[in-house]
This record gives structure tokens, sequence and C-alpha cells, in this order.
């Protein structure tokens, strides 16, 4: 059984871009801002690079959280105009300093286009074959990342474009580039658009970053997604060129940055996750209602879901379990005591709040099962009479084949078990599951004209939810490409 820290889902990362023509942005200092904007998309490393006066480029990475990579942030001279930064949780090689990003290449031969810097979200499934076509640059990490970025630079005289719709039709998965090159930033996102890419107006300059919470956070203003397929290219006197690398009939964003992975002040596609979330807390209101006193969100990500539940079925709404701002798990070891009081360590609860009561517990998801089965079990123990689970989107399933980290199928307790079966196992007095409908209807892909999945399948990924839901059929040769967790539960 993994830990109860293992079991959530986890994004694989966060990239932005800083473009100021004026010298009077400190371009390090805002990447380092706008990281920490996005430090819910990894936690495992951190870096920036930056492009240098005399085109070189600069670059510091490390192991960590921003604040411990950059611990009095980063400063940039005036003459620095342009920089990309990143954050990491791993699916593409593992938690090491070798494998934090932006990875900075040089060529040897110094012809036209001889270093670049990239910063990568997402997972290319077809990068083991990639690797044998990358000849002369020396590759140093295991990541998809730096193998794009080698397979880039090897195209030596052709215009970086051209390079990057060359390379792009290599790539099989999930991508959201930036990239310093040309002395340009670039910005690149995926055929499908399966990971976000926004782009925004930073006084005379341009900013590229996952997601528009990071804009917010440096006073950007916020003027479009990167379509799926489109390129974008910033040069040194702020134009902005656009170029495709061409798009699919349907496009597949990824639909767990609205349930789970983007911050609930950004705005995707047009809606802010947070009413997104609430709306998913409504629908779910009206598939599951309960005969209950209280509506009690598992924070952070289900807070608004279960505000959206308890207004629709008129409930009261309360937070009694409080998650644990100092919690220190470094010693926790893995046996079933300890697993509880790691529980106890995350969340605090309120007892008189929930003593004697019917609560309905409403969450994002559930991977494993393992918390919330803990998590009841505390709640039970302080005297809660009932405990109605209610989750924010179908039963989860099936892997992620794009840089998702999902556990294999053994593991996915939904996999192989009823929803009954589930309820028992956590220990909950009715459990229910959003529809794959109810999701459609909430992130607003639903027309009335619509069958449900055909509305999800025109707009996003939904595989770990339903097989069909994939963006293209998952063959056995992507399955044995893609890296997953071999673990069992
Ligand atoms: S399989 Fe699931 S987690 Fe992976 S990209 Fe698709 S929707 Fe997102």
């Amino acid at each position: 059984m993994r830990s109860v820290e293992e079991d959530v889902l986890r994004d694989h990362c966060g990239i932005a871009g800083v473009f100021d023509p004026t010298g009077q942005i400190d371009i390090a200092q805002y990447l380092v801002i706008a990281l920490n904007a996005l430090q819910h998309r990894g936690q495992e490393s951190a870096g920036i690079a930056l492009l240098l006066p005399d085109g070189d480029i600069d670059a510091h990475t490390g192991m960590g959280r921003v604040r411990d990579v950059f611990p009095h942030g980063a400063h940039s001279s005036s003459q620095v105009h342009f920089g990309i930064g990143h954050v990491r949780y791993s699916t593409s090689g593992s938690s090491a300093v070798e494998n934090a990003a932006p990875f900075v290449l040089r060529s040897h031969c110094r012809l036209l286009y001889d270093s670049l810097a990239l910063a990568h979200n997402g997972n290319v499934m077809n990068v083991a074959s990639l690797r044998h076509e990358v000849k002369q640059i020396p590759l140093r990490s295991e990541t998809d990342s730096e193998v794009i970025a080698a397979l880039l630079l090897e195209q030596v005289g052709l215009p970086m474009e051209q390079r990057i719709r060359h390379v792009a039709h290599r790539l099989r998965g999930a991508y959201s580039l930036v990239l310093l090159a040309d002395g340009c930033l670039y910005g690149v996102r995926d055929p499908y658009g399966m990971r976000p890419l926004c782009l925004g107006r930073l006084g005379a300059g341009w900013m590229l970053a996952s997601e528009t919470c990071a804009l917010d956070r440096v006073g950007a203003t916020f003027e479009r997604e990167i379509n799926p397929g489109e390129v974008v290219r910033i040069d040194s006197s702020g134009r902005v060129s656009l170029s495709s690398i061409g798009n699919r009939s349907h496009s597949a964003l990824c639909i767990f940055e609205y349930i789970y992975f983007s911050d609930a002040t950004s705005q995707l596609r047009g809606q802010n996750v947070y009413s997104v979330r609430e709306e998913l807390g409504r629908q779910l209101a009206r598939e599951y209602p309960a005969d209950a006193d209280l509506v009690v969100p598992i924070p952070q990500t289900a807070i608004p879901i279960a505000l959206g539940y308890a207004e629709e079925s008129g409930l009261p709404y309360a937070e009694p379990i409080i998650a644990s701002r100092y919690a220190d798990r470094s010693f926790i070891k893995p046996d079933q005591r300890l697993r509880q009081l790691e529980v106890d360590l995350k969340f605090n609860i309120v007892r008189s709040k929930v003593e004697g009561k019917r609560l309905v517990v409403v969450d994002d998801s559930i991977v494993r099962g393992n918390t919330p089965s803990i998590l009841i079990r505390s709640l039970r123990r302080l005297g809660a009479k009932e405990v109605h689970v209610r989750i924010g989107s179908p039963p989860l399933k099936h892997p992620c084949y794009f840089g998702i980290d999902i556990p294999t199928e053994t593991e996915l307790i939904a996999s192989n078990h009823s929803v009954d079966q589930i309820a028992e196992y956590i220990n909950a007095t009715s459990l229910g599951y959003l529809s794959l409908e109810g999701l459609a209807r909430a992130t607003g892909a639903l027309t009335d004209l619509d069958h449900p999945e055909a509305a999800l399948h025109r707009q996003f990924c939904y595989g770990c939810l339903a097989r069909q839901g994939y963006p293209f059929p998952i063959t056995d040769r992507h399955q044995s490409q893609a890296k997953l967790p071999a673990t069992t539960l």
C-alpha cells in the first residue's frame, strides 16, 4: 500500500517565459514570481534560463520548491530581455538535479543557432526511439525534454520554426514548450492542446505561462490561449508571429486541469476554474443528493466542489477538516498504524463540528482509496454518525500516457471494484461519483443536441475515466513505450 501522500494525482510541470524590450523589468525576478504561482504543478525542482546580451544562455536549476532553489529571489541585469522558467514533477526521468529544467544545449559546430534553452510540460510517449535519433549532442539527463531540445539543435541550417515543425511531427504525446533560441522566445502547444499554455501582455513586452494565475501574479494581462498546434515567436522588437505545426480535428485538453491540476484562480477555455469546480458540485448534488446535516470538503481542491454541492442541495457548509500547514512527514514509516497517524498529521478535524452529524464529504477524485478510508475512520472516531462520500469526477479507472502520474490499473481502486465495493472499502455510508454527462455539462462541453461522450471527446482527453476518452487509440506499442509506475496496492 502506498503512503497517503502518494494517494493523489500529480501533474508534470509548469512553464513560463518572459520578454521585456525596455530593460525596466528584472526578467529573473519576474520568472521566479511566475514559477511561485505555478508551484502547484511541480515541487521537485525549479529553474530559470536567461538569454545574455552576447547571445549565450545562463541557467540556474536546483532541487526542491522555488523558494528552496531561489531563497533570495533572482536578479538579472537590464541587458537581459528574454528568459524562461520551469517547475517540475518527474514522470519522465527520475527526481534528480540532472533532470531539472530548463535544459540549455549548445551545438559544437557553432553555426547559426548554436545554443538553445527549453522547458516542457507534458510527456512524449515515443521518447525511447527518438533518443536514438540524437547523433551529436551528448545527452546528460533521462528526460524527454532534453531529447526534444537536442533534436531541435541538431537540425543545423534551418529556420527555427521549420525545425520546430520537423521535430513536432516526430513527437507522439502531450507537450507545451517554451524555448529561447535564435534571439527569440518561442511558445509551442501540441496539436491536441493537451497541456495548457497562454499568452499575456507585460507592459511593452510579453509573457507565456502554463496558467493565467502566473500572468496575474506578475501583473501581466491575459491576451489569449495558445491554440492547439500553434507556434508563437516573440522577437527582440516585440513582434509576435504565429505559425502552425498542424492541429487535429478535435482538441484534447486534459480534463483534470479543470478537476484538479489548475489553480482555482486560473482561466481555461474562457472559464474560471473555480466556477467550473462549483458547477461540478452542483451537478453532483443533482445526481447524488444525500439526506445529511452538513457538507464538508476534503481540502483544498474540493472546496469549490463542496460549495457548489451545498448551494444546490440547500445543506449547510463547513470546513471541519483542516489541512495542517506544518505537518512533517519525514519520520513516517510505512505501517498501517503510522499511516493513520500520517492522515492525522495531514488533517486536523474540528470534533464539535462532526460529532453526531450526518456528513456529506466531498472530494475531487479517488485514486487508491487509502486517504478517504483513513480519513473516514478518523471522522467516525470523532463521532460522525454517517459519512456520505461524493466525488466531483467519474471513477478513475485507467492509466495516463501523457505525463500525469496515475498508477497502473491494478492500483486504481475503481478499475477493479464496483462503487458499492469501494464504499465498503472506505467505510462510507454511501458513495456517489459524478457521471461523464455531468462532467460534460459542468465543463460547458455539452450542448443540448450532443451525446455527452461525443461532447467530451471533441474538446478533452478523459482517457483515465473511460478508455475511449484518449485522444487517439492506445496501442500495445504505446503501452510498452509509456513509463508507468510498476508498483502494487
Ligand atoms: S489520461 Fe487523464 S490525466 Fe492523462 S491527460 Fe488524459 S485526462 Fe489527463
